[in-house]
């Protein structure tokens, strides 16, 4: 096999994640499992400059430094423009799918988006937007791409855009340019960026989704090839001929390059990413499994098995550090950030849904736009729009400029899937009946609107996630000496705070030799303790909009201290605590965030509509961040109600421009004076 060496062997060592779960009496499976996923973690980390590293992050830097560094919050107007050289590329591609809308042709007989609207597009650039030019693509940067990726599915349709998504940040495009060699780049990406190679990424298996580690399909060395056995799920837009990035097991090497065998006598293996161009056909190697599933309902989603399958071992990506596991967290949060985009394309047409049915409507003689349930419904779904507009842009600047985005993309991805989910509900109530016929973009599309919370990743199980790469430096740095000494003594953590103190206290001795552990951890208490305030004003900014920027810097000091705090208080019990985790700790930061980034991005835009929706946004999440309902202050109560009838007006008088150019949504079974049904 020419690679072998480039098969490494492991180098195996616990790290925080894994200590922490075994002193907490976690089982070896679970503490293994976390302990891999951290690692791949790091070994993602160790590949960037470090100024882009997590712990240098915006968010990061937000909770633990001593100011926000705002300006890392923004986006300058000049990156969105909408000027870069695959302007034209991108517009044509629009044009194509309106013009297939139009004439009736996007979908084949099976409803899935046609083979000739992809070689239409393929004609266009689109399948290669994010590719280098010297591969024939059209380099454009992350923001163009997400922005494409918001028109498409605003303008076009919204299964196309993510077709792409699926392709150029999850499928193989993004392993091949971020982990490929000079030969696998000139092999694989000139065929991807022209769409003779779809792809797709098949990680999912029956019995591993969120845990990424039970990955079980296997990809043993034999001559010049891998050969392949298991079983993928749930796989979005694999078909014969297509090129997949597989998630697969491959052996440990030992270092005279033979596999290594564990003490349970199985072969050791390793995450991998290979990427393997499928047979035209189905065969008894390969073969596709159909089920009936409601979402995403207009491209293929299916199963494969593998058995005893060949691919090429010079197929094998090999990252610089780490395994299969760092390359598939790359794509993911580019997908993340796409999933967001799309996002907020399709709550565009809703709202553009909206709008003219409550214009239509009457009852008691009066259209509903006219009420006031309606009025705040459109006016919440113009506000979640330009809050994930906010995001999407602020997510794909950081990815443009090098930033991993760990914490950046999660949020992105967790607030555009609630929103699309609340948004198909408020939409739902103000269509009535009609909700449901088929031929109405809710009815027809349900599944689809709830899916984005479930892939890539469930957005509970990614706010633990945020949770943890958030804690994690402070962790390490911290509290993993003071838990390695105090293992090393004797002394047990798992265990409530006053327990732990009695201990150290009957044993002075020993608190005596952890006290620079210690130090170090009340040292570093007291800085984020002595972080009292942090107030910034931003030059020209809306006294609306400076309002929320301020309570957010401020939540950001209270957030660092409730972080450090609760892991002191609850120490090695922490990780059980997954309500406290999600509800209490990350899901506040993210809504500080995203009153930070949208209060910001208004004031970039400049318009009223957009601030109007910022401010009622913002209103909204401090309401959820305090707890305190909106209602339960007059003043502020009516300041809400204020803002929500003006921003309603103004996107039912056309004049949101966030919905220029949503595709046209017709009122459907409209009557006559006669309350006769006159059309479709
Ligand atoms: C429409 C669609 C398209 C998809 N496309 C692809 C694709 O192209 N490629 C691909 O590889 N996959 C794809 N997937 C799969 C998707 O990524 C997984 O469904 C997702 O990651 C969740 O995994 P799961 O379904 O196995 O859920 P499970 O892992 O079974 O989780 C079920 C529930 O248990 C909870 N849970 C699990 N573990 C814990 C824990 N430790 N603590 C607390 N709660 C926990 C989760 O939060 C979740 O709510 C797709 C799925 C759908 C629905």
């Amino acid at each position: 096999m020419s690679n072998k060496t480039d098969n490494k062997p492991e180098t195996k060592s616990g790290g925080l994640a894994e200590d922490v779960l075994r002193q907490a009496g976690k089982s070896d499976e679970e503490a293994g499992s976390m302990g891999k996923i951290d690692r791949a973690e790091d070994e993602l980390e160790a590949t960037l400059d470090p100024k882009f590293r997590t712990e240098n992050s915006p968010v990061h830097q937000a909770i633990w430094n001593r100011t926000t560094p705002v300006s890392l919050f923004s986006v300058p107007n000049s990156a969105t423009a909408g000027n870069s050289p695959a302007q034209v590329a991108i517009e044509n591609c629009i044009r194509v799918v309106k013009g297939h809308i139009a004439a009736g042709t996007l979908f084949d007989a099976n409803r899935k988006v046609s083979d000739q609207v992809l070689a239409d597009l393929a004609a266009q650039g689109y399948w290669g937007m994010l590719v280098d030019k010297k591969y024939g693509g059209q380099g454009a940067s992350i923001t163009d791409f997400m922005n494409l990726v918001t028109r498409m599915a605003a303008e076009g349709e919204a299964t196309t855009a993510g077709l792409n998504s699926i392709h150029e940040c999850i499928g193989a495009v993004d392993p091949v340019v971020g982990y490929g060699t000079d030969e696998q780049k000139a092999r694989f990406l000139p065929k991807l960026a022209s769409g003779e190679a779809l792809s797709a990424f098949a990680l999912t298996e029956p019995g591993a989704g969120s845990d990424l580690t039970a990955v079980k399909t296997t990809a043993d060395p034999d001559g010049e090839d891998f050969v392949v056995n298991g079983e993928k799920l749930f796989i979005s837009n694999v078909a014969p001929g297509r090129t997949i990035g597989l998630v697969c097991m491959i052996p440990v090497l030992d270092k005279d390059g033979k596999p290594k065998v564990g003490k349970n006598g199985a072969i050791e293996r390793r995450h991998a990413v290979l990427i393997v161009d499928l047979p035209k056909e189905e065969n008894e190697n390969f073969k596709l499994v159909n089920y009936p599933i409601h979402a995403v309902k207009h491209i293929y989603n299916r199963g494969i098995i593998f058995t005893n399958f060949r691919v090429p071992a010079k197929n094998l990506l090999v990252p610089p550090v780490g395994d299969g596991l760092t390359i598939a967290y790359h794509g993911l949060n580019r997908g993340r950030v796409a999933l967001c985009a799309n996002a907020a394309g399709v709550m565009r047409q809703l709202l553009g849904s909206m709008v003219p049915w409550s214009q239509y409507r009457k009852t008691y003689g009066e259209p509903i736009k006219m009420r006031a349930l309606v009025k705040r419904r459109v006016a919440r779904v113009a506000s979640l729009i330009v809050g994930a507009d906010a995001l999407r842009d602020w997510g794909s600047h950081l990815l443009d400029e090098g930033y991993r985005g760990e914490l950046e993309c999660v949020i992105a991805k967790i607030y555009a899937s609630e929103a699309l989910i609340e948004t198909t509900r408020l939409a739902l109530k103000t269509h009535g009946g009609r909700s449901f016929l088929g031929g109405h973009i809710i009815g027809d599309n349900l599944h689809d609107f709830f899916a984005p919370s479930i892939y890539e990743g469930e957005n509970e199980m990614l706010a633990m996630a945020f949770f943890k790469s958030l804690i994690k430096q402070f962790g390490t740095k911290y509290m993993g000496p003071m838990l390695a000494k105090s293992a090393a003594l004797g002394i047990n953590l798992n265990q409530s705070p006053a327990k732990v103190t009695l201990q150290m206290a009957t044993r002075p001795d020993k608190a005596f030799k952890m006290r620079k552990e210690i130090l170090s951890v009340v040292g570093r208490a007291l800085g984020i303790e002595t972080r009292f305030s942090d107030k910034q004003k931003v030059r020209g900014l809306d006294g609306r909009l400076q309002a929320h920027v301020d309570f957010a810097l401020s939540q950001f000091v209270k957030n660092g201290k409730d972080l450090y705090r609760t892991m002191l208080t609850h120490g090695l019990k922490l990780q059980d605590e997954q309500e406290l985790m999600v509800d209490v700790l990350s899901m506040p930061i993210q809504q500080a965030v995203t009153i930070l980034v949208t209060a910001l991005h208004a004031h970039a835009k400049g318009d009223e509509g957009t601030k109007l929706a910022a401010d009622l946004l913002c209103m909204d999440l401090r309401a959820q961040i305090t707890g305190k309902a909106v209602k339960a202050d007059g003043k502020t109560y009516r300041k809400y109600i204020r803002t929500a009838n003006k921003l309603a007006d103004l996107v039912v008088k056309g004049e949101f421009k966030q919905l220029e150019g949503t595709l046209d949504t017709p009122v459907l079974r409209q009557y006559d004076g006669n309350g006769r049904t006159i059309a479709r």
